[in-house]
């Protein structure tokens, strides 16, 4: 009995990626059968966890189980759960679309993987379509489900075309039963209707998914049950029981991710708190690293029983990349969210975690670091502010490159060791372009003095610099704002009273659009430039709210005049000589053009700029 069936298109990005499911060179096609023995894993995971808070959802069916029914002779496999289920608005919710937050990525994404014709398990992994993969051993796919609490059902059906049908329809129980008509066999692949291949896949994938995999086999013209996989929680064993493959096979099932992890670490505390744990970091970000609805986090156990998925109580934001599980015996089986947070052994366990992985990022050898530190240093550096207690050790993690490393990454640790013998603080400069802040004027003083400067394009990289302060002892200065202390002691003050008059004139001749006129300090051969006062806005800073909409008080900034350079002296002499002369208009006007453009930023008179150039080119020429 079902209702009206209704003919559905899938979303356009849906429709792309199956196009290049079914036409995809990817040869591992087995995972399939891992990403829907995980969906029914994470669906009874799901309604377990809502029956802690509404108990009536379990019913009398609480055997859980995956089951796996082949037809060798009709070429169909049938893989069904009694997990949480899904209602008719689900399934289009869920099946039909990829998830919201990533779709614009996703495209990009498509886009560039269409260009070499192929779907790297990458790119299928990294967005969480799991279920698609199904497409590349099926010509059709009928999904039945039956959400938990509900009466009806639904029945979804494609043949992966573009197109699905979806009708309310029957079902006995509670779950979700997924019926792949399975492709006419090719020569040299493997054959997903022969139960021994199953059985396998089984055992290599997803043998340590927690909930009995059952297939029904012919045994002497009997059917019987038989559980293929062994159910062994891999983190409560000990490490050298489980292996590398095992490890890895895991963290796909745990994370969603395709791809290797970059390392794990799996350990037992033991003590006044007790827990083990089995964590480990990715190999790559996941296109969500900054959305708000990403998730897979940590799982949270108690003795093996699943207690939630993306336990954030667990691990700060900053180490959100953190994917693994913690299962803690002392743990009160029914807590809630909200308990959690106060949970004395929760927050013991989670001080413990962080300094575990921070101290596995700090002994990670170079080239691992390097990878760890391209894909989730942005987010790793967000600790340096969020989490006081570990600010040093994180900041101990940070790389950059410098005005000398030639595009290399160096640390904290590294900058101090190169430091000359009389350079007292550390230099850095922000901004969003590596090209602009290696040729930036305001380390011409500096690089005179062969001094380094941290060159920091991360816009985390300004809430970085605000809460380190120092390191090692040595202050953290900019090289951009306030004066720079580098002679201070040779500082001719008599020099720089010959040019106090011409700063008030110039400042008076701009209109008041800088809030100061002085001699700077971090000049060398260039003219001038234009700087803020140490605890102003950097000029990147404001850029960066600017970008995000938000207000930004007008702050005006300094223009430094290098009293080194002939050109200074020289309108000096001019201004001296004849302080009515209209031409020092112009040349203050020209001063400040000069420094804005420097710093690639837009100057008010374009013309004007352009046309007193002009009048002084052809007087020099
Ligand atoms: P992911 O598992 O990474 O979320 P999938 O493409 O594998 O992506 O599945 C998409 C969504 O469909 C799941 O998040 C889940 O909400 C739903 N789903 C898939 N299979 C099942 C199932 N067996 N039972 C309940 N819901 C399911
Ligand atoms: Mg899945």
């Amino acid at each position: 009995m079902e209702s009206k069936i209704e003919t559905h298109s899938f979303k356009t990005e849906v429709q792309q990626l199956l196009h290049l499911i079914i036409n995809s060179l990817y040869s591992n096609k087995e995972i399939f059968l891992r990403e829907l023995i995980s969906n029914a894993s994470d669906a009874i995971d799901k309604l377990r966890f809502n029956a802690q808070t509404q108990a009536e959802i379990l019913g009398a069916d609480t055997n859980f189980q995956i089951r796996i029914a082949v037809d060798e002779k009709n070429r169909t496999l049938e893989i069904s759960d009694n997990g949480i289920g899904m209602s008719y608005q689900e399934v289009l919710d869920n099946i039909g679309t990829i998830a919201k937050s990533g779709t614009a990525e996703f495209m990009k994404a498509l886009e560039q993987s269409k260009k070499q014709d192929t779907l790297t398990p990458e790119l299928i992994g990294q967005f969480g379509v799991g279920f698609y993969s199904a497409f590349m051993v099926s010509e059709k796919i009928t999904l039945i489900s039956k959400a938990a609490g509900e009466d009806t059902a639904v029945k979804w059906e494609s043949s992966g075309d573009g197109e699905f049908t979806i009708a309310e329809t029957t079902k006995d129980s509670r779950g979700t039963t997924i019926i792949l008509k399975l492709k006419a066999l090719e020569e040299g692949e493997e054959d997903f209707a022969k139960e021994w291949v199953l059985r396998n896949i089984v055992s290599k994938h997803s043998d340590f998914v927690a909930y009995p995999i059952v297939m029904e086999i012919e045994k002497e013209g009997k059917k019987e049950d038989e559980t293929l996989n062994s159910m062994k929680a891999i983190w409560a064993r000990s490490k050298n029981e489980v292996s590398e493959d095992e490890y890895k096979e895991f963290y796909k099932h745990l994370s969603h991710d395709w791809n290797d992890p970059l390392t794990h670490l799996h350990f037992k505390l033991e003590g006044v708190t007790e827990y083990d744990a089995l964590l480990y970091i990715p190999s790559r970000a996941p296109f969500d690293m900054f959305g708000v609805e990403r998730k897979h986090g940590v799982r949270l156990y108690c003795k093996r029983v699943f207690i939630m998925d993306d336990c954030k109580e667990l691990m700060p934001d900053y180490l959100r990349f953190v994917k693994g599980v913690v299962d803690a015996p002392d743990l009160n089986l029914n807590v809630s969210r909200e308990i959690l947070q106060q949970d004395r052994l929760v927050q013991n366990i989670r001080k413990n975690l962080i300094k575990k992985v921070l101290d596995l990022l700090a002994n990670m050898e170079k080239e691992q670091f390097e990878t760890f530190y391209k894909e989730f240093g942005q987010v790793l550096k967000e600790g340096v502010y969020i989490d006081r207690e570990n600010k040093d050790k994180i900041a101990d993690l940070l790389r950059y490159q410098t005005s000398k490393s030639d595009g290399k990454l160096i640390s904290l640790k590294d900058y101090i060791v190169n430091m000359k013998a009389e350079q007292q603080e550390i230099y850095y400069i922000t901004g969003d372009n590596m090209t602009m802040l290696i040729n930036s004027p305001h380390l011409e003083a500096l690089k005179d003095k062969d001094y380094e400067v941290l060159l920091m394009v991360d816009p985390v990289d300004e809430w970085v610099v605000q809460s380190l302060n120092e390191y090692q002892g040595k202050k953290i200065r900019s090289a951009e704002k306030g004066d720079l202390e580098l002679d201070k002691d040779k500082k001719d003050d008599k020099e720089l009273e010959a040019f106090r008059a011409l700063f008030g004139f110039v400042k008076s001749k701009l209109d008041d659009k800088v809030k100061e006129v002085k001699a700077s300090t971090h000049l060398k051969d260039s003219v001038c430039c234009l700087s803020g006062d140490a605890d102003d806005m950097s000029a990147y800073m404001e850029k960066l709210f600017k970008a995000t909409g938000g207000k930004v008080p007008e702050v005006k900034r300094i223009l430094e005049l290098n009293t080194n350079h002939p050109v200074i002296s020289k309108i000096n002499q001019m201004f001296e000589s004849d302080r009515d002369n209209p031409k020092l208009k112009d040349y203050s006007e020209l001063l400040l053009d000069i420094a804005i453009i420097s710093e690639g930023g837009k100057i008010g008179n374009p013309a004007k700029f352009n046309k007193t150039v002009a009048e002084l080119m052809a007087a020099a020429l």
